[in-house]
């Protein structure tokens, strides 16, 4: 289900956010979308699941209209913001069966498929705990997992991997590779350079509200590692003269 971005311009007030944005996902692609805090990410993310508004230029995703049909954007969707609204005085079992309910799930169906995830993320003891005496990262997680009831056709991600521990983050890794062979398209947004080298197979990198560099993973990354790219491409200062100044005043 490919999404479709063309020439996007989004105003928050007098400030433009979003320049003149063009992008295209291919259907069943692993997509990541990096840059510095601010660059836009959250913002295009958000318009793509079918969240918020646009001032100008087009979105489709799976050819629909994102202007004028953002509900039937979000029953293909599943969106995991970068902090998890969720309800804190539910506990996941509970919160799990509210969104196949309202997702329209039967609930033997969406039984099975949280209990499936709830498995592989190795979150069964804490499934009669309230949410909101949880841990960052497994509030993360059941925002992950709430996320795939309905089973969605594309995965919107903004920076959810963050606050996974490392064997969450690799089965996380591997399940989006499976869901991605499955034909589920992956949209997602990350500070975490590794994950984006391992597991993407298209990179945007973002900078005030433009891309600065688009492709293939393997091709952008042929001479050098993403990490040296992401700084050249990105930053507004020169690092070194920034540690090194740094280094003076902590002398
Ligand atoms: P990123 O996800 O890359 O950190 P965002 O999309 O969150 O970037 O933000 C892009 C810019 O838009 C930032 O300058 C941010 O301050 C601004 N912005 C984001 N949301 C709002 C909002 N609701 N109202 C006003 N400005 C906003």
């Amino acid at each position: 289900m490919s999404i479709k971005v063309q020439s996007l311009n989004k105003f928050y007030g007098q400030k433009r956010v979003l320049s003149n944005f063009s992008i295209e996902i291919p259907d069943g692609e692993i997509y990541g979308i990096l840059g510095p805090n601010g660059s836009g990410k959250t913002t295009l993310l958000k318009i793509m699941a079918g969240i918020s508004q646009f001032d100008g230029g087009s979105v489709t995703v799976d050819g629909i209209d994102a202007k004028t049909d953002q509900i039937a954007i979000r029953k293909i969707v599943g969106y995991v913001p970068e902090t998890p609204y969720l309800y804190e005085s539910l506990t996941p079992y509970e919160y799990f069966s509210f969104i196949g309910s309202i997702r329209g799930i039967p609930r033997d169906v969406a039984q099975r498929r949280a209990d499936d995830l709830t498995k592989a993320f190795g979150m069964e003891e804490y499934n009669d705990q309230f949410i909101g005496s949880l841990s960052f990262g497994t509030r993360q997680k059941v925002s992950i997992i709430a996320s795939l009831i309905h089973s969605p056709k594309i995965l919107i991600l903004d920076e959810s991997i963050n606050g996974l521990d490392p064997q969450s983050a690799k089965i996380f890794r591997d399940l989006l590779r499976s869901l991605s062979q499955d034909g589920m398209t992956v949209v997602f947004s990350t500070h975490i350079l590794e994950i984006a080298e391992n597991v993407c197979e298209e990179i945007a990198i973002m900078k005030g509200g433009e891309i600065v560099a688009q492709g293939r993973t393997s091709e952008l990354l042929k001479e050098r590692n993403l990490e040296d790219v992401f700084i050249d491409l990105t930053s507004t200062e020169d690092i070194s003269s920034v540690v090194s100044a740094l280094r003076g005043s902590l002398r």
